[in-house]
């Protein structure tokens, strides 16, 4: 029933046995539901642990329900979020965000890279103040972005600045938050609430657990009466204990940590293998574990033709190859090999290569 790996994204890997341990050792006996039991006081807690500091923590499903709702709780139905373009709550969210904050507008602030700037995000917070507009009330971040690259710290404080001086909120999307971590070196805290982010949707699925995303608030205030949002929302997972329990399990010794390093470090070597391959361009810096390539329409068919799968429907396009914590280098070496192969076949057909 398994595939060879793919890199068609990163949810197409399994769960990290550290995650896998958790649930094992959570599936004992009888356990209070609804989030009353020691496995969800746990993982609260190794979150406070981990972001030092006393944030109030909620687990939902999935990330779309996590940026919905946390925007949701920002906002009033006449408010407004600025957001990139391209970020997830725009492009792949199916309107989510709107639906359940009652209709608060997304505006689209063009991101060079898949980042907002300072300057961009005040520049859309100032354009209208009259009644006719919605008002903006939060800033939304993706970090890592959609593109695969980074905000440096001092982007987000910049950001972080404009929106303390505008009365806004700052949301951070880190669906990829482990691979940004753990390639920008700094701790979870300064990525944050040390640098203005207000809430964060902190990603499991995608580091390796089965299901799962934690909603930090590091503002209590704005956390008031979230656990009937999550409920009215389908959110509120009644065996929470198993949503609960990877969370235990991924944030003891890092495990978190070094699964994000690895799905870092495999993108590295696949951008690395491709350089100086002519005929595609590499689209942005890998910073974290995604790689974006722009192929002639051809590549991309025979590329599929040879069996591997990819989305060229994130971000700006381009054909997007994400690694994940159980990325085999040897699947990389191979992909490689076979877009090598493929570029190398395509410029033999001077046809192809002049019609292309
Ligand atoms: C994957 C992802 C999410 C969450 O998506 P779900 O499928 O709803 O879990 C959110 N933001 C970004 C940037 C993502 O890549």
């Amino acid at each position: 029933m398994s595939l060879a790996q793919q890199f068609g994204s990163d949810n197409y890997a399994g769960i990290c046995p550290e995650a896998w341990a958790a649930m094992q050792e959570a599936n004992q006996g009888h356990a209070p539901a609804y989030g009353d039991d020691a496995w969800t006081t746990a993982a609260a807690d190794a979150f406070r642990a981990l972001f030092e500091t006393d944030c109030e923590v909620f687990f939902t499903f999935n990330g779309t329900a996590a940026n919905s709702l946390a925007l949701a709780s920002l906002c009033q139905s006449f408010h407004s979020v600025i957001c990139s373009e391209i970020a997830h709550i725009e492009t792949d969210e199916c309107g989510a965000p709107e639906f359940f904050s009652n209709g608060s507008k997304l505006i689209l602030v063009p991101a060079r890279n898949g980042k907002l700037d300072a300057a961009g995000v005040r520049a859309a917070a100032t354009r209208r103040d009259d009644l006719h507009f919605p008002k903006p009330r939060v800033v939304s971040i993706t970090q890592a972005t959609e593109n695969g690259t980074l905000y440096r710290l001092a982007e987000i404080a910049a950001i972080g600045d404009v929106c303390r001086s505008l009365g806004l909120h700052l949301h951070m999307d880190g669906a990829r938050f482990a691979n940004a971590c753990a390639n920008l070196n700094c701790t979870p805290a300064e990525m944050t609430w040390r640098a203005g982010v207000d809430v964060l949707c902190f990603g499991g699925t995608k580091n390796g657990m089965a299901i799962g995303e934690a909603v930090v608030f590091f503002r209590k205030e704005l956390a008031r009466d979230f656990e009937f949002r999550c409920k009215q929302a389908g959110q509120l997972a009644s065996k929470m204990r198993f949503l609960a329990a990877p969370w235990v399990g991924v944030l003891q010794d890092d495990a978190w940590l070094r699964h994000a390093r690895h799905a870092n470090a495999c993108a590295r070597r696949l951008a690395q293998a491709l350089e100086g391959v002519s005929g595609i361009r590499q689209l942005f810096p890998v910073e974290a574990n995604g790689v974006f390539i722009d192929f002639p329409p051809d590549a991309l068919a025979a590329l599929r033709a040879r069996g591997w799968r990819f989305y060229t429907f994130i971000g700006e396009g381009g054909a997007r190859f994400m690694c994940a914590w159980d990325t085999e280098p040897e699947r990389v070496d191979a992909l490689a090999a076979d877009i090598r192969a493929v570029m190398a076949e395509r410029s033999a057909t001077p046809a192809l290569v002049a019609g292309a």
